[in-house]
């Protein structure tokens, strides 16, 4: 049957700032700076400012700006980057693309983020090639390339920052880097700083379906360093020196689109307000289903933007063949953790390696969420999922 609710309403948001979103475009048709025009520079003070980073650096895509963040810090062969398997595969991804290995470290339960203790297990683990304090790359693939604890990617999964305060705390204590992947917590906050903030370099993704998404594929990178930012800067347009013909580092073609800019720029007006939205969303979801599925935790000092409310049931099938049969869409964020990844087989990761991450995959789905869902949406969904667990 048809959908009655959407999972992510783009068009509701549409409706709403359709004439200024025609204006917007315009503009840009009549300035015609498809590349690095004046809107890319005008989103980039805004989001600055929304965020409180010094600097932000726009660019393609979530993807680029993690890959962006690893180049300017010189990461190669050799080098170990720690991050959970419970991600988008863009997460290890770039990682790998750099030639550098990523350590996987299990979640927790509560938050779906990474767990700051086995994060610690993991880099003594590797500082000392003991399997028995943590599970690790195979032998075979060490032994080719002894790898060096360089840097930690920080994941806010569905919305929630992961415990930075633990997290760069580790790092400091063993020399290493922390990224924030904030691709989907832009909006989000940790004792009162937003998210995208948290780290020495974050990450964030204008994906459509992303909490602030743009009409194609957009990202951008934060950072207070000015240093690191001229870096990121130059990697953003073919490591560029003075202009992109005069090239000092080796970069990438990773500009965002002067229009997907000009359709941020209207999106951000409405973003507070939307942020409001989604936190109501989640809390009357909360309400409804809290001692009925295990509904999400945000521990006290966090603010999650919600881009899923993710719920965990033993019976997870059943309610998603139930609501689908309603005409409510769910999904399933992940369905398979990235160390049981074909893409990952070389790294010779096994079953129960990460058991958290194994029994999320396996219990975990996400309801629909956006600023638009109504009282009545929301009532009807919960009410499906009361009358069949
Ligand atoms: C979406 C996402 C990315 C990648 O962003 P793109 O803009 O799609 O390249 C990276 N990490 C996480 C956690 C994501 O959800």
């Amino acid at each position: 049957m048809n959908n009655l609710v959407q999972f992510i309403d783009l068009e509701a948001q549409q409706k709403r700032i359709y004439p200024q979103l025609e204006q917007r475009i315009k503009a840009v048709l009549s300035h015609g700076k498809y590349i690095m025009g004046p809107e890319v520079f005008e989103l980039e003070q805004q989001l600055s400012e929304f965020i409180g980073a010094k600097h932000t650096i726009t660019c393609a895509s979530g993807t680029d700006a993690l890959l962006m963040g690893l180049m300017a810090k010189g990461i190669g062969p050799g080098d170990a980057v720690f991050t959970t398997p419970f991600t988008f595969i863009a997460t290890a991804e770039t990682i790998t693309l750099l030639g550098a290995t990523p350590v996987f470290v299990d979640i927790e339960l509560e938050t779906f983020n990474m767990d700051p203790v086995k994060l610690e297990q993991a880099i003594e683990a590797l500082l000392n090639m003991d399997r028995s304090k943590h599970p690790l790359p195979g032998a075979e693939y060490m032994s080719i390339s002894p790898l060096k604890p360089k840097g930690i990617i920080g994941v806010d999964l569905f919305g929630l920052p992961a415990n930075y305060s633990k997290i760069n705390r580790i790092a400091q204590k063993y020399n290493m880097f922390v990224i924030e992947d904030a691709a989907q917590s832009f909006g989000a906050s940790l004792d009162n700083h937003r998210a995208c903030n948290l780290a020495e370099i974050s990450a964030t993704s204008f994906f459509p379906a992303k909490p602030l998404g743009c009409y194609g594929d957009g990202g951008a990178v934060f950072t207070n360093d000015d240093y690191l930012a001229d870096k990121l800067r130059s990697i953003r347009i073919h490591g560029k020196g003075n202009d992109k013909y005069d090239n000092v580092r080796i970069g990438i073609n990773g500009r965002l689109d002067t229009l997907q800019a000009a359709i941020l720029l209207e999106k951000l007006r409405i973003f507070p307000d939307e942020i409001d939205q989604r936190n109501y969303v989640a809390q009357m979801y909360s309400e409804h289903l809290s001692g009925i599925v295990k509904t999400p935790f945000t521990p006290k000092g966090y603010s999650s933007v919600w881009a899923q409310y993710s719920i965990l049931s033993e019976n997870r099938g059943n309610l998603q063949k139930r609501l689908e049969e309603n005409g409510i869409p769910t999904a399933i964020y992940y369905p398979k953790p990235l160390h049981l990844q074909t893409a990952y087989s070389f790294l010779k990761y096994e079953n129960e390696d990460f058991p958290v991450s194994e029994y999320c995959s396996n219990h975990i789905f996400s309801l629909p969420m956006h600023p638009y869902l109504t009282d009545d949406q929301i009532f009807k969904i919960t009410k499906i999922i009361k009358n069949n667990s």
